[in-house]
């Protein structure tokens, strides 16, 4: 199948084309979006073999990396969709007040209209294919623009997306930033961003020249609070899944990854050495961890080390090779805390291990921050909890694990303040997607001629107990019963 590589002032034929497909009424259709969502799963099932080798390529991904990290998690999510497809598009009956009678009030989700997507290079299939599922369940007609920095992934997805899918309501359109602003000059009726703040903020700007909506799945600093736990196992478990949070991700370079750790003074020799102990066991071969993207991102991790306080801060790892695009797990122990590397979303396998002198004031650290994706923390202490939940702000708030909350259907994923705006996954995706129309049936039976002019005292009385939804004192006076003009 040919790649869709347009030329600059193509594009524009493109859009009118998908708003054309969308305006047919074929995208809402309940049984073509089922029929998306099955070529989904049948993309992802059917060229498994080639989705491995294309994240390989962009990324040195590991198969099992890949399959944990993007298509199963893909495939789980199409058919979470697909199962729950019917409900979520039945209208929803709203309460109507019994002054309203007879009302019927309803909520119809309708689909937005032609949506826009630009997907990042860390998770190169999952971002792309995840809202474009729930873009395609909510009966859109949508262009999706992945990331020119994973171009395996992208080819694959340019030849194969209009193989398993409508290819006259679902395009892929390839290329870097040029064409990505070039897209933006169109007119779209929902654009879903997930890359960097200083994209994010083009993309606003020139979606605001159409009144376009945007949601804006950006980057943060995720930190992860380790609380002293009393077990051997339970540190054990909590370094695992540190380590899963952090190295086994693409390396770390996962919006969500933890990107520094809080922890009290005294537990974190403890915590380093079972971290380097685990790290030894986890990571038996070079391939287990993926590689870090490019040499442009190479080069941006390895300068947040040359800082001389930052580089004497290196407690465990610091190699790097540039021509495999290697980095080893680096843990560093309390950079100083105005440090690129301690200020900058880190996006990479470094991790600094900031100290407290009791675990409460990880609180009082987190509050000044810019709210990040997600908070961790590994602690047993129900009253910690509470208080990160009710003091800091942040996308998510994960205890006892890491990451993981990506993998759920169930919950919404998206940012807060500058780790952005816009919540997508299971039904979320599909409201993120939808227009929630608002239809009201009435008949023309009952009649109160106090909503209208001329006015009088009598009507101001009448309508105060209306929206008192005072019924009694309003059909008593109705009927003459009661002083219309009172009001109490
Ligand atoms: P990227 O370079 O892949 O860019 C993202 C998309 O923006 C791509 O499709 C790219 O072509 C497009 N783009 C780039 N410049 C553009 C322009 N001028 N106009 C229009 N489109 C343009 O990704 P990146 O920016 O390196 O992403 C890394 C950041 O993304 C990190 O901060 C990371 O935390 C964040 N991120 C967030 C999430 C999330 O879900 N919140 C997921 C992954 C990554």
């Amino acid at each position: 199948m040919a790649e869709e590589k347009p030329q600059h002032g193509s594009l524009g034929g493109l859009v009118a084309g998908m708003r054309e497909g969308h305006e047919s009424g074929r995208t809402k259709e309940l049984e073509w979006r089922q029929a998306q969502l099955g070529g989904l799963i049948r993309l992802i099932t059917e060229e498994e073999d080639a989705i491995f080798n294309a994240l390989h390529e962009d990324l040195g991904k590991h198969r099992v990396e890949s399959f944990r990290d993007e298509l199963g998690v893909l495939v789980k999510s199409f058919r979470n969709t697909l199962q729950n497809l019917k409900k979520w598009v039945a209208p929803e009956k709203a309460h109507a007040p019994l002054i309203s009678f007879p009302c019927n009030a309803l909520v119809v989700p309708e689909p937005i209209g032609v949506v826009l997507i630009f997907s990042c290079w860390n998770l190169p299939l999952g971002l792309a294919l995840e809202p474009l599922s729930g873009a395609l369940a909510a009966g859109n007609a949508v262009v999706l623009k992945p990331s020119e920095l994973a171009p395996s992934t992208a080819a694959f997805l340019a030849a194969n997306i209009p193989r398993y899918l409508d290819a006259k309501a679902v395009k892929v359109v390839q290329g870097g930033p040029e064409i990505g602003e070039e897209l933006m000059e169109h007119r779209w009726d929902k654009v879903l961003f997930t890359g960097n703040a200083r994209v994010g903020r083009i993309i606003m700007t020139k979606a605001a020249k159409h009144l376009t909506p945007v949601a804006l799945e950006l980057g943060s600093k995720c930190p992860c609070i380790v609380d002293w736990l009393d077990s051997k196992r339970d540190c054990q478990v909590a370094v695992n899944r540190i380590i899963g949070a952090k190295w086994s991700t693409c390396a770390g370079q996962a919006c969500i990854a933890i990107d520094y750790i809080l922890v009290e003074e005294q537990f974190a020799p403890i915590l380093i050495e079972l971290l380097k102990s685990t790290l030894e066991r986890f990571f038996t071969e070079p391939e287990y961890m993926a590689r870090i993207l490019n040499e442009k991102h190479f080069d941006r991790l390895t300068n947040l080390l040359k800082d001389h306080q930052v580089a004497s801060s290196i407690v465990h790892g610091g190699h790097a090779d540039r021509k495999t695009l290697r980095i080893e797990p680096t843990i560093l122990l309390n950079p100083p805390l105005d440090s690129d590397i301690m200020t900058e979303e880190i996006f990479g396998p470094l991790l600094p291990i900031v100290t407290v002198n009791k675990t409460e004031d990880c609180i009082a650290f987190l509050k000044p921050k810019p709210k990040p994706l997600a908070i961790y923390a590994f602690t047993k202490d129900e009253m910690l909890k509470q208080r990160i939940i009710a003091e800091t702000s942040s996308g998510s708030v994960t205890f006892n694990d890491a990451i993981v909350q990506y993998g759920l259907d169930s919950v919404p994923f998206g940012g807060i303040g500058q780790s952005g705006f816009g919540q997508y996954h299971g039904k979320y995706s599909f409201e993120l997607f939808s227009h929630r129309k608002a239809v009201l049936r009435r008949s023309l039976l009952i009649e109160f001629m106090f909503r209208y002019p001329p006015w009088d005292e009598y009507k101001m009385g009448m309508l105060r107990r209306v929206f008192r939804f005072d019924y009694l004192s309003l059909v008593l006076a109705l009927l003459g019963l009661r002083h219309c003009c009172r009001t109490a």
